[in-house]
């Protein structure tokens, strides 16, 4: 029933023009999950129902899929335009809001925790000043991916503090 979109929605995630928020990321942190699973996920996965955003009522989709270690992950995924296009006038719209100004940041992220605790500074996020969302794009995540894999080689030690609150 959804082949064509699910088909599109493929053709991005090959192409590596997709972004993801920053909030999606730490709920796929939270579940041991890579940004290869999402891929894989949508790559062999159903699109399940169509819902409809909040916020601007564009069409989204629940697909279900394999990960890569054959276990089972849901994502939700929609298209939208990155661009709008105005005479002499090309600006990156917020993927949320629609709205135009978003603004390209550079912010420090925290993977894992205690021993196996990693810092990655200066990673760059899309970011809209109107609705506060906050994007990585597919070269970002696979690029985050590529420095957790290798860290022991691209990592430097260096003596931080860390507060914990109490259990
Ligand atoms: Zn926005």
């Amino acid at each position: 029933m959804f082949d064509k979109i699910l088909q599109r929605i493929r053709q991005k995630i090959g192409a590596q023009q997709y972004v993801r928020t920053l909030h999606a990321k730490e709920e796929m942190e939270d579940d041991g999950l890579t940004i290869y699973d999402i891929e894989q996920g949508i790559m062999t996965g159903e699109v399940l129902e169509r819902q409809k955003d909040r916020a601007t009522s564009e069409p989204k989709y629940r697909i279900r899929g394999e990960t890569v270690g054959g276990g089972e992950v849901e994502i939700i995924a929609k298209l939208s335009l990155t661009y709008t296009l105005k005479p002499r006038k090309c600006q990156m719209v917020c993927h949320y809001c629609r709205k135009e100004g978003v603004q390209n940041r550079r912010i420090t992220r925290t993977y894992g925790k205690g021993e196996d605790l990693l810092v990655i500074e200066n990673i760059p996020v899309v970011s809209c000043p109107n609705c506060g969302e906050r994007y990585l794009t597919a070269a970002t995540l696979h690029e985050i991916e590529r420095i957790k894999l290798q860290r022991k080689t691209l990592a430097v030690e260096r003596l931080v503090e860390v507060a914990s609150f109490p259990l």
